[in-house]
């Protein structure tokens, strides 16, 4: 489930992306992209020749190793030799004692006589020792390998600079395959070195190319380039501000320190530029899209608006829904195509700002349509949108795939002859794609169940394409978001409406069953209902349905018939029936609503108080908040009760603690995040927009905060790179195109 849960949030924000990109493209006016890329390339690529020869060409590579280079890293040409990156360094400007040695020694650099060199055994089992001698004690030392070179090179009775990890045997120190160099020739002195270490795999190392002799490679490499091969490309201004080294200087210390600090500076800058780089395209194709994409024009607020503002909205809207409603307007005013993803936590109330905008549509004499991932979901907005609006002069019909012909018949033609303002719909919507007179706004509530496919079917290809807004209640953390959506427009409701009692959740383990099935009990005998969750454990179908149906069985025995009724759902199931079920736990006729995760998103039930979930710790902590969300929609106290068994592992624990101890979705977010660890980022790879070498969103957020306000600044000032400052910027992006994001998708 584990892995499931966090596959549906990559999931939910690569579709996210690249959806949007494609609505963005697919529109007929959208021919922006294409311009942006022609006007790069125009510009001559400054990148330097030398390092576009191909890896081969280096000296003490050849085509073998460069076949495994290739292979194993990545690595083609020069260039991407010097953006391959040591990943740490040795400290070889201090030199240890070998008394000072104990078991807790990680690598020591040592200097000292070698002497007693012994070769002993036979073929495979031929080893090497001798002893290290210096002013505290002595040290032995082992070869199993490279005898030959050993014997060739080092020379019994002279100094040596040795370095390694010691080991214990016997009690005695000891160091196996330890590097073995000449002194350097002013004797004693240490030298100020750091040593690189770089990233290698097995095969490498077996053909020779251990992370050292990369090193080596990168340091023959440096000797044949100057400071014209790597360019400057941020502008000079910024990086005085920052204080940060130029490029030649960043990848001159970073691959070769000659001091710690420098090679932190050396980090910071290529971080630094990443992310500035990143955050420079993603601008650009925002603001492209700003400048050239022509959308319908929502030019008033008119009386449906403002009727319904005055008149029936039931309560008044929290500060974040007016900001976001302003934030609609203005991008539907703006004659421009609106691509706006809207993010609230559950329960934050983001159907009532959909309503709305679909009204500024109606008022500007444009439909609307809502796609929800489930017929149930469908069918609640229908019936909630529908009883908001029956004192006023809107229509509004529900096409789902259980619609009836004759139904369907008779909606498609008030879609088609524009009679209709508002269709609210599944997948339905876009099967046989609706026929509108004009669509003027797309909304798609928890989008993340809908396919790149589906989103592209919206509109015809040809149409002025509507606005889309994008919600979603998974909430995403802001440096994530700021990178994997940063070229969409981004609107996030972090208000609750007022009132609202905290849900109160708390973990149990197995041995608390009884206690939790006594604590149903008294909340039904209170009137209220509960919802038990299942999880996805495998993702196959046959053990999900068994797992679900032991469960089901289990709540039985706790709760008889007739004393008590339940409901179950489960992806298996017909529609129809699942909507019966439905039905029936939302008119509490039942009590109990045992489910998978299908109920996960949307659906409300506000005298439901209680949402037990099992096996909790197979879920992500991001899809257990929104199946908390499920309760807590009432006026009264409601409780999320976390069952696990009775063995659970620290992290578990700790994850599940989360919860406990906040309500809040991006919170919890940024700490499922932050325990995940950059691992599962990594896993967004393929947006491209996350795709750094050296910065980490997580940790890196000052960097990232900085890179985005700057770059955000520069566009406002020079939006299409002409300024002469900008010009190795430019030359940069131009030369480095291959790597955009948007390659892929258009
Ligand atoms: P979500 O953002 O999860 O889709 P909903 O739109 O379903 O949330 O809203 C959750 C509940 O909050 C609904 O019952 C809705 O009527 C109510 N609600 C929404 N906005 C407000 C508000 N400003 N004040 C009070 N209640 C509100
Ligand atoms: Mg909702």
């Amino acid at each position: 489930m584990n892995r499931s849960s966090n596959a549906i949030l990559q999931e939910c924000r690569l579709t996210i992306m690249q959806e949007l990109h494609i609505s963005v493209m697919t529109g007929r006016q959208m021919v922006p992209v294409e311009d942006f890329r022609l006007i790069l390339s125009k510009k001559i690529s400054r990148l330097s020749p030398i390092l576009s020869n191909p890896i081969e060409y280096l000296k003490g590579v050849g085509p073998l190793r460069a076949d495994l280079l290739k292979k194993e890293l990545g690595i083609f040409s020069f260039g991407q030799l010097l953006d391959h990156f040591p990943y740490r360094y040795v400290d070889k400007t201090r030199i240890g004692s070998i008394s000072d040695i104990n078991p807790q020694t990680e690598h020591i650099l040592l200097a000292g006589v070698i002497t007693d060199m012994e070769t002993s055994g036979e073929k495979r089992g031929r080893r090497m020792t001798a002893m290290l001698r210096d002013r505290s004690g002595t040290l032995e030392l082992t070869w199993f390998q490279g005898i030959t070179w050993i014997q060739k090179n080092i020379f019994p009775g002279t100094v040596y600079l040795v370095y390694g990890k010691p080991g214990f045997f016997m009690g005695r120190p000891q160091m196996t395959h330890p590097e073995v160099e000449p002194m350097q020739p002013e004797g004693g002195e240490a030298r100020s070195f750091m040593e690189p270490v770089y990233p290698s795999t097995e095969k490498l190392k077996v053909r020779g190319l251990t992370g050292r002799h990369i090193g080596k490679l990168t340091y023959t490499l440096f000797s044949m380039i100057g400071e014209k091969d790597i360019p400057e490309n941020l502008p000079a201004g910024m990086l005085q501000s920052l204080g940060l080294p130029s490029r030649w200087k960043a990848y001159r210390d970073i691959h070769f320190p000659s001091a710690a600090q420098d090679c932190e500076r050396a980090i910071e800058r290529i971080k630094y530029e990443e992310l500035f780089i990143a955050q420079l395209r993603l601008g650009m194709l925002r603001s492209t899209r700003h400048r050239f994409s022509k959308g319908s024009y929502f030019g008033k607020v008119g009386p449906l608006f403002n009727d319904f503002y005055g008149k029936y909205l039931p309560f008044s809207l929290t500060g974040a829904q007016k900001r976001v409603l302003k934030e609609i307007r203005k991008d539907t005013g703006s004659g421009r195509q609106m691509n706006r993803l809207l993010q609230g936590d559950v329960g934050s109330g983001k159907t009532i700002v959909a309503l709305m905008s679909m009204l500024i549509a109606a008022d500007n004499g444009f439909q609307s349509c809502m796609m929800a991932p489930t017929e149930i979901l469908a069918q609640q907005h229908f019936i909630g949108l529908s009883a908001l609006l029956k004192e006023m002069p809107v229509t509004v019909e529900l096409l789902t795939g259980s619609t009836k012909t004759a139904e369907r018949r008779r909606i498609l033609q008030s879609a088609a002859d524009g009679s209709l303002h508002i269709l609210i719909g599944t997948h339905a919507l876009i099967e046989q794609p609706v026929k509108f007179t004009n669509l003027g706004l797309a909304i798609v509530d928890e989008q993340h169940r809908f396919g790149v496919a589906q989103r592209a079917r919206l509109w015809e290809k040809g149409e002025t394409p509507p606005h889309v807004l994008v919600m979603t209640a998974t909430p995403i953390p802001r440096t994530l978001a700021m990178t994997a959506y940063g070229d969409l427009d981004y609107s996030v409701m972090d208000e609750m409406p007022p009132g609202r009692l905290p849900i109160q959740t708390v973990h149990r383990m197995e041995d608390r069953r009884p206690q939790v099935m006594e604590f149903i009990k008294k909340e039904i005998a209170l009137g209220r209902q509960a919802y038990i969750i299942f999880p996805l454990i495998e993702e196959s179908d046959k053990v999900d349905y068994e797992n679900l149906m032991n469960g089901y069985e289990q709540v039985k025995a706790w709760f008889p018939e007739p004393q008590y009724w339940i409901s179950m759902v489960h992806g298996r199931m017909k529609p129809a029936q699942k909507e019966e079920n439905m039905q029936r736990f939302v008119r509490n006729d039942t009590q109990i609503m045992v489910s998978t995760t299908v109920i996960e998103v949307g659906v409300n039930v506000p005298n439901a108080s209680v949402m037990v979930i099992e096996s909790a710790e197979k879920f992500g902590l991001s899809q257990l908040h929104q199946l908390r969300g499920r309760v807590g929609r009432g006026s009264e106290k409601s409780y999320c009760i976390l069952l696990t068994g009775n063995k659970i592992s620290r992290d578990g624990k700790e994850r599940l603690g989360v919860l406990c101890a906040t309500n809040d979705g991006f919170r919890i977010a940024e700490k499922d995040l932050e325990l995940r660890g950059p691992g599962d980022i990594e896993g967004t790879r393929q947006s491209g927009a996350l795709n750094f070498k050296l910065a980490n969103i997580l940790t890196d957020r000052a960097l990232l905060e900085k890179a985005k306000e700057l770059s955000a600044q520069l566009l406002d000032r020079d939006p299409d790179l002409i300024l002469q400052e900008h010009a190795g910027l430019k030359d940069h992006l131009a030369s480095s195109q291959g790597k955009n994001p948007w390659s892929r998708i258009s």
